[in-house]
């Protein structure tokens, strides 16, 4: 059985200072875009997990490899398996590729080893704060840690270009910067910079860019340049360094992707109304 995962933009992303425990509570509208990785999971004589596309670990570390044995724990029919990811989705970018991996393999592995939707929801959150949402996709509002989910009614009417500059920046990082920084107040996009069903959520900010301009000053050039380069509001992407700006029609956006050179990745993306898709007739 197979399954696309598709990657995640935060249009929004206001963070809140560590509570006791050290972790942020944060307050996302988190969307999910067709950016997707391709997974495969069948059962097998024997474990095995191969890799293809961009590079992430293969190891027991994968999130994909993680959710097929979070599930293995709890099903009650644990079987060898062979899962096969083929990796689009740029790495430690703010796309949330890993979790949209977990999520994915979840809904296959459980379908696989028999385990119910209930238990099956109940893993994603120790997988990761973007998990619950990959699982549950579409547009959301996200908030505690990413386990408090309020599904929206679908976003559309725009397209992003979207654009991965040439490093990475570890989410783990940009919170500790953000702590040290004192908590900043991101950038704010108001609404009358955004396509028209976007405007009530007037402003759009994401409080982690401070943080990622700390870390890596050059992302303030990349920011800056393809604000002149789009002549629109450039957003960041959960941790970043993923770049975005909103464009009303397909062609504008693959245009403007296009017209960037020395990303690490450029894609035109569209909004989609989950955060998994499987081929129709491979799942019941
Ligand atoms: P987020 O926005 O959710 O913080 P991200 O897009 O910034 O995520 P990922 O691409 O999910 O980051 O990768 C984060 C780290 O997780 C990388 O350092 C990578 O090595 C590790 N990792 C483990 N499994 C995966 C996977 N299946 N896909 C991508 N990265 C993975």
């Amino acid at each position: 059985m197979e399954a696309e995962a598709f990657a995640k933009a935060n249009l929004s992303l206001r963070v809140r200072a560590p509570d006791s425990s050290g972790r942020h509570p944060l307050l996302s509208l988190a969307q999910s875009i067709d950016w997707a990785d391709h997974l495969m999971l069948e059962r097998a004589a024997a474990d095995a997990f191969t890799l293809s596309g961009l590079t992430v670990p293969a190891d027991d570390t994968n999130l994909a490899w993680r959710a097929l044995e979070a599930v293995r724990r709890a099903a009650p029919r644990p079987l060898p398996a062979a899962l096969a990811l083929d990796k689009g989705i740029p790495v430690a970018a703010g796309l949330g590729g890993g979790s949209a991996d977990a999520a994915a393999t979840l809904v296959l592995a459980s379908r696989l080893f028999c385990l119910p939707d209930a238990g099956r929801d109940a893993l994603a959150p120790g997988l990761g704060a973007d998990v619950p949402f990959c699982l549950q996709g579409g547009t959301a509002l996200m908030e505690g840690y990413g386990e408090r989910l309020t599904a929206l009614p679908p976003l559309g009417g725009f397209w992003l270009a979207v654009v991965v500059p040439p490093f990475e920046i570890a989410t783990a990082a940009a919170y500790r910067r953000w702590d040290d920084l004192g908590g900043p107040q991101g950038p704010a996009v108001a609404g009358r910079d955004l396509p028209p069903i976007l405007r009530p959520e007037d402003p759009l900010v994401n409080d982690l860019v401070p943080a990622a301009l700390s870390l890596v000053p050059e992302l303030g050039d990349w920011l800056a340049d393809l604000q002149r380069l789009w002549g629109r509001e450039v957003l960041m992407s959960g941790s970043g360094p993923a770049l975005f700006a909103f464009f009303a029609a397909a062609n504008e956006a693959e245009e403007a992707a296009a017209a960037v050179s020395g990303a690490r990745a450029t894609q035109a993306c569209r909004p989609v109304p989950r955060g998994w898709q499987v081929p129709s007739g491979t799942l019941t």
